[in-house]
Order: structure tokens, then C-alpha cells, then sequence
């Protein structure tokens, strides 16, 4: 591990202004919440900050849900938001993700900032031994291209990066046109989560609009019909412990047996969470006939490029699709 500095700073406005400070002297900075993230890279010097500055104790960590909806504070633990009752009741694909999520033991430590900005698991990413990597070392190449590409994204993938975005939360909250509520020394302001998550395109070291030194506060989620009637399933190689090969989060309303309104969005398959409009146009107005559902998933392949090894996920989600929508309208 490079050795550095770990700031421990009495309240978020001191937070923000190390880290303000950090990046004008050209010290390397990066905030740490649970560290569940964090400390791997470190460990495998990926990641090489002079100075971490420490968000714990400094973040709202407060759940709250009220009649415009929900919202959880960033340093709400995985945990803490699965086992909430409203979250439980009110938006299931959230609860339903995060306990699909990692193991009870990282869940406990986790928070939902520091889960909407975990990095990608692309193994030549997390392994330095790997001198191409456009993600971790701009311009060097991507060996994953021509590598084992079997975890990679075959949507919004680019000639410089296929790594697929790691989150189920992220995925979850997309569905439900979740936002972010971003703080930075001296303002805030507000995204929506769709347009949090920048496409590789020519730079994948970017990977979202956050500015440096920003941070998130919290995570507002808009009531809807749809969110009471949601589903997040989950296809990966063991039960349990393991990320997504494919993920659906779908949330409906219905019109008795057939749907007004279907939001879906996919994990594992994508460079960001993704979301599939053709496909929930195509389910507005449809029933849940298994051969309606087949038809509208079908669209979700619409641009979709596969590497070889990851072919398989064309055909998988649009499977994921159409299980969790059945799912989904077969709930009360
Ligand atoms: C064994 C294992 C299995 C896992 N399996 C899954 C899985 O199946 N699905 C899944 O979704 N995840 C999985 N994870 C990832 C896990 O969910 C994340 O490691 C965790 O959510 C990160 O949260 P943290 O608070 O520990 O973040 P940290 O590690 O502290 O930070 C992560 C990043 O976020 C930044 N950060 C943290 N909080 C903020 C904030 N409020 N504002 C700005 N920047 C911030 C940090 O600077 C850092 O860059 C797994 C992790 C492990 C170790
Ligand atoms: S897919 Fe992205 S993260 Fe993985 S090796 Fe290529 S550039 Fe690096």
C-alpha cells in the first residue's frame, strides 16, 4: 500500500475544504466513507492518494420517507436501507438489490455514497500487473477488448473501455428516476441519477459528473404507483457473494392485467446502469402474456455488441427482462 495521510476532520465544511485544498496543491486526495471499496484498492495500489480524507460521522445517514417519496442519507449503511420497513413496503427493487448485493458482513459496513461510486470490477483494472488499462492509467489500452471479456458490458461500450458498472443499487435507483443531491464547498445542487454516470467514449477515467472534491449527500427517490410494484432479479455465477452477470429492476403500474407504465433498467450488461426505453414503450398498454413480454425485451438487444466471451448477455437480459416483469405484475 502508498502510504498516506488519513484526515479525520471535525464537520463536512472542513471535509470539503481539505479536499478543495488537496487537489490545489496538487496532493492527491480522495474521500473514504466505509472504506469497503476503498481499502482493496488501496491494498492493491490501484488507488495511490497522498491524503483520505475521512467522511465518517460528517454524512447525513438518515432514512426518511414522506409523501414526495424517499430519502436516504449518504452515509445510510447497505444494511440499515434493506432491513428499513418503508423501503421494504414502499420500494422493494431497493431493498431487493442491496440484499443481493456483496455479504451481510460488507452490507453492515457499506454506505449508499460510497455504493453509487465504487469502481468497476474489470479484473485488469483492479490488477496493476496489467499494464493496459484506459480506466486506471489513461491511453495505455484496454486488454480487455481482446481478453476475457466474460463480465464485460455489451451496451454504451467504447473502443477504449467495456468495463461494466458494478452497482445493483445504481441500477435500482435508475428504474425509479432516483436523484443524487450532490455538496461541495460553498453550494449544492441536484442530479438526476440517469445523468450521473458518464459513457468510457474517449475517456472512461471519468466516470461521472460529480466535480472533484464534490460529494453526495443523499439520495431522493419520487413516490409512484410504480415503485410499490417493483422487482430487482439478479442472474450471477453463485448464489450468493457475487456481482451480476445480468440484473433487471423493474417497476410497474398497472391498469388491472395490463401495464400503464412499466420503468426497467439492467445491471451487469452496461458501462453505466441502463436504462431501456424502446422496451418499456413497448410494454406500455401490454399484457403479461409471457410471448408480449418476449417481444418488448427483445428490444433491449437494440444496439448491443458483444466481445466473445460475453456474447451470452444478449440473450440473457432480455430472459431477465421477462422474468422480472412477470414478477413484477404478479405482485399485489
Ligand atoms: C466482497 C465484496 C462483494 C461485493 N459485492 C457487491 C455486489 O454484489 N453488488 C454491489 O453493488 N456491490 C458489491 N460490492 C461493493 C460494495 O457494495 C461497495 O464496496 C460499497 O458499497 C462501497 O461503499 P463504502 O461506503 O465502503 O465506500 P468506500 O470504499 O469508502 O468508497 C468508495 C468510493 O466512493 C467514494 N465515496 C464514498 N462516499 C462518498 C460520498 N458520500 N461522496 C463522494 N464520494 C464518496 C470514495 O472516495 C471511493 O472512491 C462488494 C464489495 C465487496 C468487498
Ligand atoms: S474494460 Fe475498461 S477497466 Fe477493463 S481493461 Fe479495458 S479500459 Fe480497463
Amino acid at each position: 500500500m502508498h502510504p498516506f495521510t488519513l484526515e479525520r476532520p471535525r464537520d463536512l465544511t472542513a471535509a470539503l475544504a481539505l479536499r478543495a485544498q488537496a487537489g490545489r496543491n496538487d496532493a492527491p486526495a480522495e474521500y473514504i466513507a466505509g472504506g469497503t471499496d476503498m481499502v482493496q484498492l488501496l491494498q492493491e495500489y490501484v488507488r495511490r492518494p497522498e491524503r483520505l480524507v475521512s467522511l465518517a460521522g460528517l454524512l447525513d445517514n438518515r432514512i426518511e420517507v414522506g409523501p414526495q417519496g424517499l430519502r436516504l442519507g449518504a452515509a445510510a449503511t447497505m444494511a440499515e436501507v434493506a432491513a428499513h420497513r418503508a423501503v421494504i413496503e414502499g420500494f422493494p427493487v431497493i431493498s431487493e438489490a442491496l440484499l443481493n448485493s456483496a455479504s451481510p458482513q460488507v452490507r453492515n459496513q457499506a454506505t449508499m455514497g460510497g455504493n453509487l461510486l465504487q469502481r468497476t470490477r474489470c479484473p485488469y483494472f483492479r490488477d496493476v500487473g496489467y499494464s493496459e488499462c484506459n480506466k486506471r492509467t489513461p491511453g495505455s489500452g484496454c486488454a480487455a477488448i481482446r481478453g476475457e471479456n466474460r463480465w464485460h458490458a455489451v451496451l454504451g461500450t467504447s473502443k477504449n473501455c467495456i468495463a461494466a458498472h458494478a452497482s445493483d443499487l445504481a441500477v435500482a435507483l435508475v428504474a425509479l428516476d432516483a436523484g443524487i443531491e450532490v455538496r461541495r464547498a460553498g453550494g449544492q445542487r441536484s442530479v438526476p441519477l440517469v445523468d450521473f454516470y458518464r459513457l468510457p467514449a474517449k475517456s472512461p477515467h471519468i466516470e461521472t459528473v460529480l466535480e472533484p472534491g464534490e460529494v453526495i449527500a443523499a439520495i431522493t427517490v419520487p413516490a409512484s404507483p410504480a415503485a410499490l410494484r417493483s422487482h430487482y432479479l439478479k442472474v450471477r455465477d453463485r448464489a450468493s457473494f457475487e456481482f451480476a452477470l445480468v440484473s433487471a429492476a423493474v417497476a410497474l403500474e398497472m391498469d388491472g392485467e395490463r401495464i400503464r407504465h412499466a420503468h426497467v433498467a439492467l445491471g451487469g450488461v452496461g458501462t453505466r446502469p441502463w436504462r431501456v426505453p424502446r422496451v418499456e414503450a413497448a410494454l406500455a398498454g401490454a399484457s403479461l402474456d409471457p410471448a408480449v413480454l418476449r417481444r418488448a425485451a427483445a428490444l433491449a438487444a437494440q444496439g448491443a455488441h458483444g466481445y466473445g466471451h460475453n456474447d451470452f448477455k444478449i440473450e440473457l437480459m432480455q430472459r431477465a427482462i421477462v422474468r422480472a416483469v412477470a414478477t413484477a405484475g404478479a405482485r399485489a
